[in-house]
Parts: structure tokens; C-alpha cells; sequence
């Protein structure tokens, strides 16, 4: 949407009239943004906040991505798309933590901006209609839908990735991409959900941790991630294994089983720990050990029963009885808490899907592909994923604008 838009009012600043430049968006879907109207919980984190070298620095980990979308990002920022937003009537607010959503907290104001936009552009809108296929000729793209073929001179790709399928997107762009000529690092998860085995108990379900470290190792390598868990009926979710789950997916696809841990307590070391429980022991060993770990805000009490099983402590065990090693293991329980072992990363229920096409082959300064000429890309189609907190939207935007930009630039009045 943002591309067609870009595109139309780069063509009207050349002097190109809009009956001389016909733009065509062609969407699966009832309407566009299906993808968009879910986010954020349908709260829609838009953007987030800071100048783009914090966004770069913050949103995209790898250092070929950061360098991919640096030009889009300056050229269309976050403060552009705020902007904008709020030339259609949606104003928005920034949370402590730096996320930007819509002030209304609806997701369906940001479509709703969209979809006015796209009709001051003079786009015509195709909705219901599949792409089905792309031939790449030298009189221009040849786009067949499920009813009929259109011919363009200039063709943008923006069919998102693979996850959350039902809403639109299943990877069709990344065939097209492979038609043109295009080489594809095959999708895999991302801000996802991890799945475990044994699935954790039901009652367990629905439990949080807050602020905890999560750490993941395999392969020689390792990663951590502090912030908010949530134990799942199949696994851990929430933002910490979020950000972690492409790491994951990657020991995994490289044939290791990777090892999850849980940092209970990352502001006091296993010395602070120590001390605590011999202060405590000395209130009195007739204490139960189960007592002690309620004092721990961080430690809900559904899991203070397997901790203790880690442990190799028993539930009725008390203070009087618990000697150096047993102090040990408990301080390793709850530095290191196993919650089960890595089953697998649902690729399909990511927020977003990691991989597409190879960055390599795509101009980061036009969105142009430098396989096929007047062939463009924009989104989640490219391989480059974003942590949570509004930067794969605000990688959307900008690679939207860009590609939008760079095909109504080419346009001659
Ligand atoms: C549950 C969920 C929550 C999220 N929350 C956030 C958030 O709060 N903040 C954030 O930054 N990111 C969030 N994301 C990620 C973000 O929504 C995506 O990265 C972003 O929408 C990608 O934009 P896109 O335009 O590339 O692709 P999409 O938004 O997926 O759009 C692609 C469009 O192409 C259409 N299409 C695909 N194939 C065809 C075809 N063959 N023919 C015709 N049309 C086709 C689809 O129907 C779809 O409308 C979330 C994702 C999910 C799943």
C-alpha cells in the first residue's frame, strides 16, 4: 500500500499526470492490511521511537540487515510515517519502552490511513484476485491472476513472508522472485513461539516470568535475552523467547537440539544467592526450602515445585536438613532453570518469517532487483528480519516508500 502510494506522489512531483501513470495494487484478501489489522494484538505497534541509528541498532541484529535498510530507513523514517499518520487523522503515542502505537490503540486506524491514502493516490485497489504467476518479458512483467493477465511495465512485490498464513501471506512472492531469477534463503521462524517437550503442565499454562535472562546454546554458540516469559499449553512465548527463536530455529536447522535455560534471578549472583539462603537458614531450619523461593518476586509459586525437582530437593524438605551441595543445586536451579527440551519453532506461527529474497541481489538504495530491471521489492518478501517493538512494520514502511519512490521515478512525464 505504501509503495503504490510512494510511487504515486513521486510520479506527480515529476509532472506525470495520473491518467498517464496507472497504478494497480492486486490483493488476495477482501481488503488489504490483514496482516496489519491483528498486530500488536490489534493494538498495532506501528514504529518505535529514537533517531534511525537507534532504530537500526536496536531493530535489526545482523549487520547485513542493518546495512540493507539503513537508506530506506533515513529516507522514510519513523518520524515521516508519524507524520504522515497523523495527516490522516491517527495520532500517535510513544510507551516508556519506546513503542509506538496508534493513540486510539486500534490497529484497524492504521488500515483505515492506509486505504485513504491509497484513494488520494488515485490507486486502483483489485481485491479477491491471486497472483498465480510472473513472467519476466523484455515489454514489461506479465501478471497472472486467478482472472486474467496484466501487463506492467514496472512490477513491485510486496506479498509479505510466510507466517500467519491465513492472513494472506504463503510465500508466493518468493516463487515469483525465483521466476525472475532470484535466489531465496528459505524461510524459517522468527518472534516465535517455541514449542517443548514435555509440553508444559496445564497448570503452568498462562504462568509469566518477568524480567528473567533466557539463554540458549547449541552449536557452539550461545544467546541471551532478558525480559518477559510466558509458559504456553505447548511451550514458552512472549517477548525474551521471541527474540531468541530465530537463534533457535537456526541451531535447529544446522541438526542440534539446542539447550534452553532460565536465569530466574539475573540481579543477584550465585554469591548473593549463597548468602541470602545461609541468612535465611540461620532464621531457623525448621523453615521450609519451598518458603524461601515465595520471597523471590520473580519466581511464581506453579514453579517452585520443579525447581525444587531440578534441584533433586524434595517439597517438604526444610533448612535444618539442607547441606553445601543441595544449596548448590538450587542456586544452579534457579540460575539455570531447564523448562524442557526444544521441540520445535512453528514456522507458520511467527509474527514474522526470517529468510526470502537474498539481500544480495536487491539495490538497497531503490528496492531495484539487480536480477531483472523495473522489478521491485518490498517487506517481509526481503530477507531481513526485525525484533519485536514496530520495526518490522517500520521496515515495511520505509522499504515500501522507497520501492514505491523508486518505480514512479522512472516514469517520464
Ligand atoms: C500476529 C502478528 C502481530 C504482529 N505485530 C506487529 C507489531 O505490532 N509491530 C510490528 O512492527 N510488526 C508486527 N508484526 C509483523 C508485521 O505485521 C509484518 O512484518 C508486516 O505486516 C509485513 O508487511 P508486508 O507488507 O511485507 O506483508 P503483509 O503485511 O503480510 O502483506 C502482504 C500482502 O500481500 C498479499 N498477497 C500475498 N500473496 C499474494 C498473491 N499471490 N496475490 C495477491 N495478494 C497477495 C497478502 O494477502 C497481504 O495482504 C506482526 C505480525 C503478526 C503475524
Amino acid at each position: 500500500m505504501f509503495a503504490a502510494v510512494a510511487a504515486r506522489f513521486r510520479a506527480r512531483e515529476q509532472g506525470v499526470t495520473d491518467r498517464d501513470f496507472q497504478i494497480l495494487l492486486i490483493e488476495r484478501n477482501r481488503r488489504p492490511g490483514a496482516k496489519i489489522s491483528i498486530s500488536g494484538g490489534g493494538k498495532c505497534n506501528v514504529t518505535h521511537d529514537g533517531d534511525v541509528r537507534e532504530l537500526m541498532a536496536k531493530g535489526f541484529l545482523r549487520a547485513s540487515e542493518q546495512r540493507f535498510l539503513r537508506h530506506a530507513l533515513y529516507n522514510f523514517s519513523n518520524t515521516d510515517l508519524r507524520d504522515l499518520l497523523c495527516r490522516c487523522g491517527v495520532d500517535t503515542v510513544v510507551r516508556e519502552d519506546g513503542h509506538v502505537f496508534p493513540s486510539s490503540g486500534s490497529a484497524d486506524d492504521i488500515v483505515r490511513a492506509c486505504l485513504q491514502l491509497l484513494n488520494e493516490a488515485g490507486v486502483r485497489v483489485v481485491t479477491q484476485r491471486r497472483v498465480i504467476g510472473i513472467v519476466c518479458r523484455k515489454s514489461g512483467f506479465a501478471v497472472q491472476t486467478s482472472s486474467g493477465t496484466s501487463v506492467a511495465p514496472r512490477l513491485i512485490i510486496a506479498t509479505g513472508g510466510v507466517s500467519y498464513p491465513h492472513t494472506g501471506s504463503t510465500g508466493d512472492g518468493l516463487d515469483f522472485a525465483r521466476a525472475c531469477g532470484h535466489s531465496i534463503v528459505p524461510p524459517s521462524p522468527a518472534l516465535a513461539p517455541v514449542f517443548l517437550e514435555p509440553a508444559p503442565r496445564s497448570e503452568l499454562a498462562g504462568v509469566s516470568l518477568r524480567d528473567v535472562v533466557l539463554g540458549v546454546s547449541g552449536e557452539g554458540e550461545s544467546h541471551v535475552f532478558r525480559g518477559d516469559l510466558l509458559f504456553t499449553h505447548k511451550g514458552l512465548s512472549g517477548p525474551a523467547v521471541f527474540s531468541l527463536s530465530r537463534d533457535i530455529a537456526d541451531i535447529m536447522r544446522r541438526g542440534s537440539r539446542p539447550h534452553v535455560s532460565i536465569d530466574l534471578l539475573p540481579d543477584c549472583s550465585v554469591q548473593e544467592l549463597e548468602a541470602h539462603m545461609l541468612r535465611y537458614a540461620s532464621g531457623g531450619g525448621g523453615r521450609y526450602v519451598r518458603t524461601f523461593l515465595r520471597e523471590y518476586r520473580t519466581v511464581p509459586a506453579a514453579l517452585i515445585g520443579r525447581i525444587l525437582r531440578q534441584a533433586g530437593i524434595g517439597t517438604e524438605e526444610k533448612w535444618g536438613n539442607l547441606g553445601k551441595k543441595a544449596r548448590r543445586s538450587l542456586q544452579e536451579a534457579l540460575k539455570n532453570y531447564c523448562p524442557g527440551r526444544v521441540q520445535a519453532v512453528p514456522l507458520d506461527a511467527g509474527e514474522v518469517s526470517a529468510g526470502g529474497v537474498s539481500l544480495d541481489e536487491v539495490n538497497a538504495k531503490t528496492m531495484e532487483s539487480r536480477r531483472c530491471c523495473r522489478l521491485f521489492f518490498c517487506g517481509e518478501v526481503l530477507d531481513y528480519c526485525g525484533e519485536v517493538g514496530g520495526f518490522n512494520l517500520q521496515a515495511a514502511w520505509s522499504t515500501g516508500w522507497l520501492a514505491g519512490q523508486s518505480a514512479g521515478s522512472s516514469v517520464s512525464a
